[in-house]
């Protein structure tokens, strides 16, 4: 799977190819919420806050996790919270 900055450089928000690799290596190149792997570019979720790169999303769970953030919770514990879920379901699919 190609996964070259270039395919995702609309809304990099200025991230260097290593930040943006890195986000996709920790989430597989799939959504940082449903898991799934899309036939388009994953939208880039970035805290402007905290200045940081939260995760990448796909166009379905973007405006989800938005409506998360509206609630109260801040976004970098429910990423937090998304990576220590994807990690667990990863070693079981591995066994
Ligand atoms: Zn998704």
């Amino acid at each position: 799977m190609k996964t070259s900055c270039d395919k995702y450089a609309v809304g990099c928000y200025g991230l260097t190819p290593e930040q943006l690799n890195r986000c996709l290596r920790i989430q597989d190149g799939r959504c940082g919420i449903c898991r799934r792997k899309r036939p388009y570019r994953l939208l880039v979720d970035y805290d402007h806050e905290a200045n940081e790169v939260l995760g990448l999303l796909c166009r379905q769970c973007k405006p989800i996790k938005d409506h998360v953030v509206s609630t109260g919770l801040s976004p970098f514990e429910f990423f937090r919270r998304l990576r220590a879920i994807s990690l667990l379901s990863r070693r079981k699919a591995r066994g």
